[in-house]
């Protein structure tokens, strides 16, 4: 059984120009072809959505994720109080909202237990629709360290080893490790949580098994070390530099980021969530005033460091950190444009969001662009998101793997 898509352009997620008066072949769940100009004659009859004057994109990938959360501002801590079934109730929630906005794919970077697992193994059954899941288990963390309630938990070489493989058990797709400390009360943003022998051991242990790994990184120092290290990715990548959460942009570090050719995910979405949701109220507490002015400080500093980081030659994929503070499981439209004013053009933040954010979470060849023989996820928008990006969630048609979800 064919269907095919006509519109007025096809973005095909490689960076390629985009194609005028598209025809998207789809066939037995896949991409068959790209046609462009009228439909051929072979193919008349067969079943057609047409949107004049839209455009036809991949599926989205949102590659960092919390499926835990809500992202209506409940912090972890609280989240993780609930059973492991809400828990799982809630992730699988997550890939339905992140599905109607044309997000096909979410990375989860840190679950409880294994309920991000859980919610990838139920959707693999076909037992319902949402967006494809890859996740880590477990984001691996210092005793005490960042979002050590999840059960990430290790110590040592020896203990952090055993970890990993304990989530390779588990059945995670990557390897997550909190290389510096974060928003967990008690741990240091500001300084390497891991020894670099531990973070050593992780990356070999995961590559032996063939899994990529990836570090969260918020201080200069953790970035070095995740880079000596040889991790495949980094998180944030952020400069903080001491308790007060003062960040100081080092360009030497950048430069050795740039070298290395670890790519990064941004999630500045989290900054632009935070702005949305207290700017948008009526009033404000005195506390939440000044969370606002503190998170105005940081947002700016945030898209000025990844003006910065692109400039010395840094790659970014597109990722959220969706679930955390306000941040929602529709808001990869938010991280790219937020992208665009960090010095991308559209172009690149749709490559970042689609094809290439595939190769570096290792789904390029499954998903991430409309080439024939990859999954039929496809998103189609109203108007022209090259132009404006904000057309991404003028959303008139989503498909995954063939299968017509919202139209
Ligand atoms: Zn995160």
């Amino acid at each position: 059984m064919k269907t095919l898509i006509k519109a007025a352009q096809l973005i095909d997620g490689t960076g390629a120009a985009p194609v005028q008066d598209p025809v998207l072949v789809v066939s037995g769940g896949k991409v068959e072809a790209v046609l462009s100009g009228p439909v051929p004659a072979e193919l008349s009859g067969t079943e057609t959505h047409d949107y004049p004057g839209a455009t036809i994109l991949p599926g989205l990938i949102d590659t960092h994720v919390h499926l835990n959360l809500p992202g209506d501002g409940t912090i972890l801590e609280d989240a993780v109080r609930e059973t492991e079934g809400v828990l799982v109730a809630t992730s699988a929630l997550a890939t339905v909202k992140a599905l109607k906005a044309g997000i096909t794919t979410l990375r989860d970077l840190g679950a409880k237990g294994r309920t991000a697992i859980d919610v990838r193994r139920a959707l693999q059954l076909g037992h319902g629709e949402g967006a494809r899941v890859v996740a880590c288990g477990q984001a691996i963390t210092i005793t005490g360290g960042h979002v050590w309630y999840l059960g990430g938990e290790a110590d040592g070489v020896d203990g952090v080893r055993k970890k990993v493989r304990e989530m390779i058990k588990l059945g995670a797709d990557f390897i997550k490790v909190m290389a510096s400390g974060g928003g967990t009360v008690g741990t240091q943003s500001w300084n390497p949580a891991f020894s670099q022998e531990e973070l050593n051991a992780m990356v070999d242990e995961a590559h032996r098994f063939d899994r990529k790994a990836t570090a969260h990184c918020l201080c200069a120092r953790s970035i070095e070390m995740a880079i000596e290290a040889g991790f495949d990715q980094l998180e944030h990548a952020g400069f903080i530099s001491d308790r007060t959460g003062r960040q100081v942009y080092e360009p030497a570090v950048a430069e050795k980021l740039a070298k290395s050719g670890i790519p990064v995910t941004g999630t500045l979405a989290v900054g632009g969530a935070v702005l949305r949701e207290l700017r948008g109220r009526p009033s404000l507490t005195e506390t939440e005033a000044a969370f606002l002015v503190r998170w105005e400080k940081s947002a700016a500093q945030n898209l000025y460091q990844f003006r910065q980081l692109r400039e010395a030659g840094v790659s970014f994929v597109a990722g959220t950190d969706a679930g955390w503070r306000f941040t929602r499981f529709d808001d990869l439209p938010l991280e790219m444009e937020l992208m665009q004013e960090g010095g991308m053009t559209a172009m690149e933040t749709i490559v970042s969001a689609t094809g290439y954010a595939a190769k570096v979470i290792d789904i390029e060849t499954q998903t991430g662009s409309l080439t024939p023989g990859l999954a039929a996820d496809v998103l189609v928008v109203g108007a022209d998101p090259l132009s404006h990006l904000a057309a991404l969630r003028d959303v008139r048609l989503v498909m995954q793997g063939g299968k017509v979800l919202t139209a």
